[in-house]
């Protein structure tokens, strides 16, 4: 969110306004009081465009800073509830510019993009107008220093009594994107004040979470309250769970093999009234029992799901081993009194998959209450749990 990013701006130097964050109306007041004078009263979800849903709004005064919170507070911006905002200084502005510096994968590499023309969605900016928008690459071994930084600015066009500051200004974002291992710094608009001054108005920076575990100070900026509440409890269990909105649940093992799953089954549920995957979950290459037991059960409590597709390609754990934690995982809910009603197809192949194979089939014939089929091929068995996903819908 925007107070957040400007809270790793101020950390790096970069120039922003005094603000606080406020989650009720009274809140607002008092931040008001504080900040003096005129104030922006900014909604804060993390979704672009909040000035034009309304989002964003000037009061002269606490009072006014009331009325302006208590519009803001609740509403809806694009699907995001706002449950706080930010009361910031108001600035007056002469100009905005756009900066910033992001993971560029498809070239690998880091790149920067600059314009003078910025407060506009850049998206339409590089659209209509993508001569104004500067884009240069960054190296990531040389990144960007004075030289690189004036590069950028004079790539874009800075005017010359702005440009010290922007040179500036691009090397403390560099600082924010490097050491706090962001994916992305943006800020939208960069202003530039009727006495000179230049200052990140909005800031939206994305961290990568590969590289959370060395920054224990940026697990306050997750938003537990957004995310998904099975995902929640998913990440709880160390699982690799990502929620869709289908109705054939999934577990593999290897992320290939499951982005593989959902493709092949949102393919196959074209057949079956349009039936899609209702997750993605990696249970990795050595899953125990108490693994499949806890993806399972994830799933399963999923009141979406209709059917279930596990899709397991016997490695290092062979499938043998699968076997008995799926066999385990059904003994292991059934005491947890979460017995499985809905239907799971599985395929198992690799190593020892015929052994893995009698495994279940035996638990099958001694357990009448068990709804468990299996099928060889992984597109059989995809078309199966989407066939089984469309009658039980
Ligand atoms: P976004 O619409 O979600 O990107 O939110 P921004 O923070 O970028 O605000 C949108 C627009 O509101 C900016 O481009 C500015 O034109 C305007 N704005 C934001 N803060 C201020 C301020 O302090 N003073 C003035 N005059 N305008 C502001
Ligand atoms: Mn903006």
């Amino acid at each position: 969110m925007e107070y957040q990013a400007k809270e790793l701006f101020a950390k790096h130097d970069v120039p922003v306004l005094p603000g606080q964050v406020a989650e009720t109306p009274d809140e607002a007041r008092r931040a008001a009081e504080a900040i003096g004078g005129q104030v922006v009263v900014k909604a804060q979800v993390k979704i672009g465009g909040r000035g034009k849903a309304g989002g964003v709004k000037l009061a002269d005064d606490p009072d006014d800073a009331v009325a302006k919170s208590e519009a803001i507070l609740g509403m809806d911006i694009k699907g995001h509830t706002v449950h706080r905002v930010l009361v910031t200084e108001a600035s007056d502005i002469a100009e905005e510019y756009y900066v910033s510096f992001l993971l560029d994968r498809a070239n690998r590499t880091f790149l920067a993009m600059a314009s003078v023309e910025g407060g506009v969605e850049i998206e339409q900016l590089a659209a209509e107008r993508p001569e104004a928008l500067a884009m240069i690459p960054v190296d990531p071994l040389a990144g960007v220093d004075a030289a690189k930084a004036a590069e950028i600015a004079d790539a874009a066009g800075f005017s010359a009594d702005v440009r010290d500051q922007v040179v500036t200004i691009l090397q403390q974002l560099w600082t924010v994107f490097t050491t706090e291992d962001a994916t992305l710094v943006e800020v939208n608009p960069l202003v530039k004040t009727p006495d000179g001054k230049i200052v990140a108005l909005d800031g939206k920076v994305s961290l990568d979470d590969n590289a959370a575990f060395r920054h224990d100070d940026h697990a306050r900026f997750e938003d537990s309250a957004a995310a998904d509440p099975l995902e929640a409890r998913a990440k709880e269990k160390d699982l690799n769970y990502v929620k869709l909105s289908g109705e054939v649940g999934i577990i593999g093992n290897g992320a290939g093999l499951v982005m593989s799953t959902l493709d092949v089954v949102a393919y196959a549920g074209e057949e079956f009234n349009g039936v899609k995957p209702a997750n993605f979950l990696d249970i990795g290459g050595g899953a125990s029992a108490e693994v499949m037991a806890n993806g399972l059960e994830i799933i399963l409590s999923d009141p979406e799901v209709v059917s279930v597709f596990v899709n397991v390609f016997g490695g290092i754990t062979a499938c043998d081993a699968v076997a008995n934690g799926i066999v385990h995982a059904f003994e292991l809910l059934e005491s947890r009194g979460d017995s499985v009603t809905k239907p799971l197809v599985v395929r198992l192949d690799g190593n020892n998959a015929e052994e893995g194979r009698r495994i279940l089939a035996d638990f099958v014939a001694s357990a009448a209450a068990v709804n468990l089929e299996q099928v060889d091929t992984m597109d059989g068995a995809a078309r199966r749990a989407a066939e089984l996903a469309a009658a039980g819908k």
